[in-house]
């Protein structure tokens, strides 16, 4: 006998792992998910907006030049690395910068206006935690030509309607802040530096690193200690220029006559580089620290800084596995994106299987939209009725011998305490069929 004593099996036994941070979706949740996006994609069709596919891997400059060198993502957080032709590369670490390359390329801005939404994965190299890892999803929507408080308040609306539809709204708070025009912000950022020079014994490191390239940034930081310093600092709401005042008020009255409830959070700065004027999030107590499930605001510059001509634009992005978790927390997910089956097919002695498979098919073809499973593997009648219990399903549907004789099928309830009973194929399809009451 040959006996090979350096199988490959005995050299690679080491378990493989996933990358840490970066999740597998099983069934389990990916029902929950599914449940979640049909959501969102309804959202969506309910305003006409229109779903954009771009790739995850892009350029590095592109998100350099748009979310900032001087930023927690560019700085830390990026996926970057050279390909085999020595180009940077970057996996996308959100979406914005991509949608608005892509309209550019298109030439999807030329004097049209764009309601767009997009979904998928995005990558951070972050410290993983509960609502913080470094793939995670983001669905997002960016409108491009429309300067005016009113879209503003559109996007805002039809986040807080999502929240409606989900049951989340009561569980969620809508913070608001405008971060004025470019010029403001420079005055404003002078101010800031001189205040923060005057307490610089009280700065933590990256605070310092940012003092001078990027001090609006230290409003953004999550150092507790901090945090008093931060409060005293003058507020950029205080130094508005007039018109993004004006933008801010009439966008404020919009939501006022709508009934939709904010607060002001005058430290609201957002994370990236490219917002201008109105700025928001939604945000919620019941996940701890990870409390934003929704950001958003508008960045009318990025176009034109991306090389398109000047184009106003406004969108959000919401994390969506924070927003799912929201959901378990608070149990809001209902009871059917839960259930998978209507009827699981018992095959029971001889000749069984063929007849079972073929019955499955029948099934499909009169009642399309019917979520049917056939037994495979055969078995004892107490193994499959087991099967049939697990699988989730509402009815076993029972072909043994009998019926096979008989040309009926047997049919139990799994879910109520009813006798079970032998209907033929006409019966049986009634009794399936989705406007059928359910006996
Ligand atoms: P945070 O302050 O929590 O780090 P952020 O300001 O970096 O969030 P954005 O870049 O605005 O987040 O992304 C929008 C949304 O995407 C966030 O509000 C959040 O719900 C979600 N999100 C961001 N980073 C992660 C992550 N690493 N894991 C899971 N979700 C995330
Ligand atoms: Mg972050």
């Amino acid at each position: 006998m040959n006996v090979n004593l350096q199988s490959p099996s005995n050299i690679v036994s080491s378990k493989l792992q996933a990358i840490r941070g970066m999740n597998d979706l099983l069934p389990e949740q990916s029902r929950l998910w599914q449940y979640f996006e049909e959501q969102v994609r309804r959202l969506m069709a309910r305003y006409g907006y229109l779903e954009i596919r771009t790739p995850m891997l892009e350029q590095t400059a592109l998100f350099k030049r748009s979310i900032g060198e001087v930023t927690d993502i560019v700085e830390k957080e990026m996926y970057t690395f050279e390909d085999r032709n020595g180009d940077s590369l970057t996996l996308r670490p959100e979406g914005t910068a991509s949608v608005v390359r892509a309209a550019i390329e298109n030439g999807l801005l030329h004097n049209q206006t764009q309601r767009l939404w997009y979904a998928g994965p995005m990558f951070r190299h972050e410290r993983p935690q509960k609502g913080r890892y470094r793939q995670f999803h983001q669905i997002g929507v960016e409108t491009f030509g429309l300067t005016g408080p009113d879209i503003d308040a559109e996007v805002i609306l039809m986040s807080a309607r999502l929240w409606q539809q989900l049951g989340l709204y009561e569980h969620v708070q809508l913070e608001l802040n405008s971060l004025g025009s470019a010029e403001a912000r420079a005055a404003y950022r002078r101010q800031l530096v001189e205040y923060f020079e005057a307490h610089s014994d009280q700065l933590d490191e990256d605070a310092r690193r940012r003092l001078h390239s990027n001090p609006m940034r230290i409003l953004d930081t999550k150092n507790p200690d901090m945090q008093a310093l931060v409060e005293g600092a003058p507020k950029l709401i205080d130094h508005l220029d007039t018109e993004s005042q004006t933008h801010f008020d009439q966008l404020r009255a919009l939501l006022d006559t709508i009934g939709i409830e904010y607060v002001i959070n005058p430290r609201l700065v957002r994370g990236l580089d490219y917002y201008d004027r109105t700025v928001f999030e939604w945000t919620t107590t019941a996940l701890g620290s990870q409390g934003t499930v929704c950001a958003g605001g508008r960045y009318d510059g990025l176009v034109e800084q991306l090389g398109g001509r000047a184009t106003p634009a406004v969108g959000f992005a919401m994390g969506v596995e924070r927003l799912i978790l929201l959901l378990e927390t608070l149990a809001l997910i209902p009871e059917r994106a839960h259930d998978t089956l209507d009827a699981y097919i018992m095959a029971l002695g001889e000749d069984s299987a063929r007849h079972a498979l073929a019955l499955g098919e029948q099934l499909r073809s009169r009642l399309p939209e019917l979520r049917v499973q056939v037994h495979c593997g055969g078995g004892s009648f107490k193994s499959q009725i087991r099967r049939a219990d697990r699988s989730g399903a509402r009815y076993a549907l029972i072909l043994g011998e009998e019926e096979q004789r008989s040309g009926m099928i047997g049919i139990k309830d799994l879910r109520n305490e009813v006798d079970q009973q032998m209907l033929d194929f006409e019966t049986l399809i009634t009794t399936l069929s989705p406007s059928a009451p359910r006996v």
